[in-house]
């Protein structure tokens, strides 16, 4: 489905819990926004600068996590699976009201958000969304990494490779069409981090709110996890979801099949400056009135006009 018009939530949402790599408590309320105001931070914490818009220009730092920071150095950390619950609940308008530097981490996926997300009625406004239409191929490499976005013009579409020397990760893949599939198992997927690694990333200040409470942990072939797995392709789902948070900071839905092969925040956010660079292969575009909420089967070409 791809909405003509822009939506927002009808009334204040509020979530709290700890983030992932502060370790501190954050409560976070989100309110309705309007027309063509995007994702706004707000740090109620701070008293003066302290608005962040949610756009690529804003990323200071996509070690681990995307951190977005205004100009006067005001931050808000981990904002990639509320993003990409935002994104998948077809939010495109909403202020998020935060009283601390990181946003909850809740259970290490987009659940908790999406779940509150569909039972609360949205709202649809009176501006058109505006879509990022790929016209021609955009690659970008960083070593043994890459990304790529070719031509989709009725989709969003993620193929995402891993490649881990873990027996349990291994070479993980997933293709998922955000119009077309069931998005339950992206949403469900959690943050993931091998054992080994969580001395080296405690050393560097980062996950202090770490817990199997919160993210997946592999040791050799185990998951360290009660429960284990959510689902089969739960790595390569949820570094999926993490794309499709990130992807909203262009500031538009985009129409396009994305490749990537063990790629991250810090690719995904290179890439987003590249992309929105050339402006010979890419176009802005609103839908026509009429394909309002239809579903796409493939067969269906959807008419794209060019806005004005
Ligand atoms: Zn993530």
């Amino acid at each position: 489905m791809l909405n003509v018009y822009q939506q927002t939530i009808t009334k204040p949402i509020s979530f709290r819990g700890i983030g992932l790599h502060s370790g501190k408590k954050a409560e976070m309320t989100i309110y309705p926004g309007i027309e063509d105001q995007g994702i706004i931070f707000k740090r109620v914490d701070l008293q003066k600068d302290n608005v962040i818009l949610a756009n690529y220009k804003s990323v200071s730092s996509a070690r681990l996590c995307t951190t977005l920071e205004n100009k006067s150095g005001t931050k808000v950390s981990t904002v990639e699976h509320l993003l990409a619950a935002l994104y998948v609940s077809e939010i495109d308008n909403a202020v998020i009201e935060i009283d601390s530097e990181e946003v909850p981490i809740m259970d290490g996926s987009a659940r908790n958000f999406v779940e509150i997300f569909k039972k609360t009625e949205l709202k649809t406004l009176n501006k058109k969304r505006k879509y990022l239409k790929v016209l021609k191929k955009i690659s970008l490499n960083d070593g043994e990494k890459n990304i790529s976005i070719e031509p989709n013009n009725q989709s969003f579409e993620v193929n995402f490779k891993l490649s881990y020397k873990n027996k349990i990760i291994g070479n993980q893949s997933n293709k998922i069409n955000f119009q077309i599939d069931d998005l339950k198992e992206i949403c469900e997927s959690r943050t993931f981090c091998l054992f080994e690694d969580i001395q080296k990333i405690k050393k560097i200040g980062l996950a202090k709110g770490g817990s199997l409470e919160n993210a997946l942990v592999v040791d050799n072939d185990k998951v360290l996890n009660d429960q284990g797995l959510r689902n089969e392709k739960e790595f390569a789902n949820h570094k999926i979801l993490d794309l499709a948070g990130d992807f909203l900071l262009s500031g538009y839905r985009v129409l396009g099949k994305v490749n990537c092969y063990q790629g991250g925040h810090a690719l995904t956010n290179t890439f987003l400056k590249k992309l929105l660079n050339e402006k010979l292969s890419i176009s802005v575009l609103e839908l026509k009135d009429d394909v309002v909420s239809k579903k796409i089967d493939n067969s269906q070409s959807i008419k794209l006009a060019a806005s004005a």
